[in-house]
Formats: C-alpha cells, structure tokens, sequence
C-alpha cells in the first residue's frame, strides 16, 4: 500500500502499470475518471493535472474552469477489473482552483473540512455504510435474476457468484469486507464494509459502487443502486452505522449506561434527529428516493431512535453488548444513490450540532412505528421524514446546519439542480395516472 508519492512511483515501476486513472466525484455523487498515461506521472503528483471542469455537474461556471486535480498517493490502488498483463491503477485526487487553493465544489473537501471540525473537538469520525443493491438482466428493464430472500443461499440466490467476485476486487485493493448476503427483496444483495475512518470510508464507498457494476457488466448483468426500482418490494437503503472516537477510545461508549451509550453519543443522536428532515435531500437525493422511504418496506419514515426496532430512522445495534468498538449507532435513511462525500458531511453536522448545543434525547420508542395511528404519533411527538424531493428541498433550503456543512457553492448547486429535477418530475404523465385515471375519467 502506497502512502507517499515515491511509493506511487516505484508502485508504477514495479507493476508496469499502463495507465492511472484519477478519480473524483461530482456534486450528484457521480464518479469521474481521466486517465494518464506514466509519462505524465511526476507532473499530476508534483504540479496536478490540469483540466476544463467547465462541463461536470455542479463545478464552476464557463469562465472559471480551469481546474487542477491532485492526486492523493494514499488512494494508490490497482483496479482488479482491468487487464493483468496491463494494469490500470486508480488514485482519488483533490480539485484544487489555480492558485492552489481548494476548489470548494469538491464534495471530497467538503468532507475533508467537516472531519477537520470535529477533529479540533478532539474526535475522528468512522462510518461503516451498508449499501443494498439489485441485479437485473439488463439497464433498461428492472428484470430481476432470483427469487431468492433473505439469507437465502445458492441455488436460490443466483448473485452468490458475482458477490464473491465483488468481494475479492475488494479486497485486493484494501477494502476490508465484513460479510455479504441476500436481501430481503428478489434479486437484491448486500455487501458490508468493515467500518473506517469517514474520508477513506466515502472513498471506498464510491470504490465499491463502481466494483460492483463491473463485475455485474463482465457477467453481462446490470447491478443498481436506485433506490427503490420495484414497487411492492424493498427497496435499497445505505444504512450508515457511525460513531466518535477520541484516539483509540470510543466516544460514544459508556458501560454504565443502560444503553451502553454515553452522554456524547446521546447528545449526537438527538442532533441527527433533530435536523433529520433538513439532511434528507441529501441523503436521499432523487425523485425515486422517496418510493422507498414509505411504511412497510423496512425503510424509515419516523423520526425517532430505538435499540431494536427497525421501523425507526436511529437503531442503536447491541449484537454484542459492551463491546466498546462495536458501540455505535445507525442511521436508516440514507441511499446508495447519494453522494457520499456530502451525505457523511451532513449527518455528522447534524450530530456535532446536537453535541455543540446539548440536545436532550427523547425517549427510544421500541413498538412499531407503521403500526401506530396519526394521533398516536403526535401524541409522542414522532414527526415524519420528508415525503416526497419538494419536501426535501423546501427543509433543507432554510437550514443553517446543511449550508455550513456543505458551504455556499454547493449549497446553492445542489439547490439549483434538485428544483430542476423536481420540475422535470413534475411535469412527467406516469404510468399509475393513466392506469388509474384514464379508465374512469
Ligand atoms: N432494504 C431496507 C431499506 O430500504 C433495509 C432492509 C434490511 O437491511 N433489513 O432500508
Ligand atoms: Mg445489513
Ligand atoms: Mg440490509
Ligand atoms: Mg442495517
């Protein structure tokens, strides 16, 4: 594993690397890639590669594109997909402005910046996400592969072969799997990363996306992470477990608690809670989001905490009790479709918030939520996630929290871009109308 640039340049050497792909993500969470050739090599590292970012979502204006990528030698890794005899190795860059200053459109400073502010409170933030995903016969169709559920196992489950693959690609580029399984729904899959520091752990994330897709392509099957492709069935979630450590120790850890949380983990689910409604649009970022964020699809729709209960948007995990490393907690409501970059930025602002300001935290509600009436809910104060894009963007266009986090230049992108997909949506004849409507009216 590389960590400096001389350790990228012998990496090169050594491998016979042919090409080395720079990665970054834009503001929607799309992975971008160029490619260098070696011979370019000592100038991307010292200098940064150049380039017109006019054309990339959410990235400047026409008269300011000239942009800089840096790769970050850390994220030096070998893409397990690509050709053995000519290997193509991949690295994250920085997107720097010309006077070397960072380009605040980066989501990937955008994190960076946010982890800076709570390490001068002293904490490292880790993130273990669990990203679901469907396989289908092809992209233009949701045509599922099985019928398996679940943990269902081979010959049921027909994804075991192209998981397993997924999980060696990993793994040969440093990516620590924890286990995968069938999910719930036909034809969906679930592969967990081993929990990691936040900025390395987005990095894998936008890693794993794209490993998972092209294992599925050299299988001639699509993978997808939208969220919610099939109506009547699950759809995928990016469950986030998090949690604060000061050094070695765990912040949120408290044996003497009945919940084995401290006062600091309370304080921070209170905050997600708290400002829950205004992440949303960015933890789930598109139209199709909120198809799944409906009662009765294991997918939250409440906002409340519980140990157990799986209907509400914060689980406290206890698997295995006092374990202080295995101490955190998660939240339910984010895709796989989001960017993230922002999508960690943004939960971990709402949680700060709560720490900073001493959130008190409400009681858990351990009854299933789908199940109470309206008035059994208001009576305890249960308010819901946004419903639809529209909500979310009217939350989250008046918070304070989600502007600092996320800063002004991509505050006002992401703003501009949701309007414009809603107006799209909007406007758009469904098929549910015209079988619904047309017969009777
Ligand atoms: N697919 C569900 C969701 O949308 C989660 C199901 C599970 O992991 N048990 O969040
Ligand atoms: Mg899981
Ligand atoms: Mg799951
Ligand atoms: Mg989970």
């Amino acid at each position: 594993n590389c960590q400096t640039v001389e350790d990228v340049f012998q990496a090169v050497k050594d491998r016979q690397i042919s090409f080395i792909q720079i990665w970054f993500t834009d503001i929607l969470g799309v992975l971008k890639s160029f490619a260098i050739r070696p011979s370019e090599l000592e100038e991307a590292m010292t200098e940064g590669m150049g380039f017109d970012g006019s054309s990339i979502e959410g990235f400047s204006r026409i008269e300011e594109s000239d942009m800089i990528a840096k790769p970050d030698p850390a994220t030096f890794q070998i893409l397990p997909w690509r050709p053995d005899d000519q290997p193509v190795a991949r690295m994250f860059c920085d997107i720097l402005l010309p006077d070397g200053s960072p380009y605040p459109g980066d989501p990937r400073y955008v994190l960076k910046r946010m982890l800076a502010k709570a390490a001068e409170k002293g904490y490292t933030y880790y993130t273990g996400p669990e990203l679901e995903y469907f396989y289908f016969a092809n992209n233009e169709n949701p045509i599922i592969i099985d019928k398996a559920g679940y943990f269902d196992t081979t010959p049921l489950d027909r994804g075991n072969d192209y998981r397993r693959e997924t999980i060696f690609a990993l793994e040969k580029m440093g990516i620590r799997v924890e286990y995968s399984h069938h999910e719930v729904a036909d034809s969906q899959h679930e592969i967990d990363l081993r929990y990691d520091e936040g900025l390395r752990m987005a990095d894998k994330t936008m890693t794993y996306r794209l490993a998972v897709k092209e294992i599925a392509r050299q299988h001639g099957v699509y993978a997808t992470f939208m969220p919610k492709p099939i109506f009547g069935i699950n759809g995928s979630g990016m469950h986030t477990h998090q949690s604060l450590f000061t050094g070695s120790k765990n912040a949120f850890y408290d044996p003497k608690d009945q919940y084995h949380l401290s006062a600091l983990a309370k304080n921070y689910i209170a905050g997600i809670l708290a400002h829950a409604r205004e992440i949303t649009a960015i933890c789930n970022q598109w139209v199709n989001s909120y198809k799944r964020l409906v009662p009765g699809y294991e997918a939250p729709v409440y906002i409340a905490w519980a140990r157990r209960n799986r209907s509400a948007l914060v689980r406290v995990p206890m698997y295995k009790p006092g374990k202080e490393a295995a101490t955190r907690i998660e939240y339910r409501a984010p895709d796989p479709a989001c960017n993230p970059y922002l999508a960690f930025a943004v939960m971990l602002a709402a949680g700060l918030k709560g720490v900073e300001k001493n959130y008190p935290l409400a009681d858990p509600v351990e009854t299933d939520i789908y199940h109470m009436t309206e008035a059994q809910r208001q009576d305890l104060g249960i308010r819901s996630l946004p419903g639809s894009l529209y909500e979310a963007i009217e939350e989250v266009e008046k918070s304070e929290v989600v502007r600092d986090a996320l800063g002004d230049h991509i505050f006002n992108k992401f703003l501009e871009n949701k309007k414009i997909e809603w107006d799209r949506y909007r406007m758009h004849v469904t098929n549910y109308e015209i079988e619904r409507y047309l017969p009777i009216l």
